[in-house]
């Protein structure tokens, strides 16, 4: 688990008008903090730094009190889930979700790698489908695959970049679900993008909204409601 520390982070790609325009902010030990905002915003952007896919024009970032600006992304141990998951068509969804251990420094032995994958599918609800390929498999199922990608290594925090913006409204409404219980369960600094409005005020601890780059408002989603 860890503690995210944006300080005055600004982003320029070119000489445009900044993408992320000096953004501080602080994300506690655990805690699920939805960032939304609309399309263009900057959401993505500041995602992909924290991540480190991204470099920072100004400002600093501090996972766990650490300066990691310069800190290639496999050495910031955090767990990324696209908007455009990409699963591997031709492994199993038990291989899928393995992946990651597999690539990792770390050793994983075959009686871990199968321990850790069975919880992550049972979390998801995909343990009877652990055989089948992700053609096999419905669009939510899919998208839990990626999850399941995504939890089953030890992340110190998990990012999520609109990951439910390809399923319809009635999965959606269910992955959300799943997704805060998950969060809960597992208890691990969560940072969550979403244009919609329905995920920014259900979901999490805490919202974050950007708009052009700036940082709007940070609060709960009990303070924003109260908000004229
Ligand atoms: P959001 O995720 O909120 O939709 P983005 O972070 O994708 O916003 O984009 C923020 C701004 O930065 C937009 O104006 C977008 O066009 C611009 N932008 C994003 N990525 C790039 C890039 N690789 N090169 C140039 N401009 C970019
Ligand atoms: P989203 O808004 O969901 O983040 P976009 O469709 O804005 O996604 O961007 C998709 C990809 O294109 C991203 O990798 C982003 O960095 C890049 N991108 C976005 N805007 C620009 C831009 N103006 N110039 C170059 N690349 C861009």
């Amino acid at each position: 688990m860890a503690e995210i520390d944006l300080k005055n982070i600004v982003k320029r790609y070119g000489d445009g008008f900044p993408a992320v325009n000096d953004v501080s902010l602080s994300i506690d030990n655990g805690e699920f903090v939805i960032l939304v905002g609309p399309s263009g915003s900057g959401k993505s952007t500041l995602l992909r730094m924290i991540v480190g896919l991204e470099d920072i024009t100004e400002g600093e970032l501090f996972i766990d009190g650490k300066r990691v600006n310069d800190l290639p992304p496999r050495d910031r141990d955090l767990s990324m889930v696209f908007q455009n998951y990409a699963l591997y068509p031709h492994l199993t969804v038990y291989e899928n979700i393995a992946f990651p251990l597999r690539l990792n420094k770390e050793h994983y032995d075959e009686n871990e790698v199968s321990a850790r994958v069975e919880r992550a599918a049972k979390m998801l609800e995909l343990g009877e489908h652990l055989q089948r390929k992700p053609a096999n498999l419905s669009g939510g199922q899919r998208q839990r695959v990626a999850m399941g990608r995504a939890i089953v290594r030890d992340a110190k925090a998990f990012l999520f970049d609109e990951p439910l913006s390809n399923l319809d409204a009635k999965l959606r409404g269910q992955m959300r679900t799943e997704i805060a219980r998950m969060q809960r369960q597992l208890g691990v600094t969560t940072v969550y993008v979403t244009h919609d409005q329905t995920e920014a005020m259900t979901l999490g601890d805490k919202v974050a909204v950007l708009k052009r780059g700036a940082l709007q408002q940070y609060a709960s989603p009990q303070e924003l409601y109260r908000e004229p």
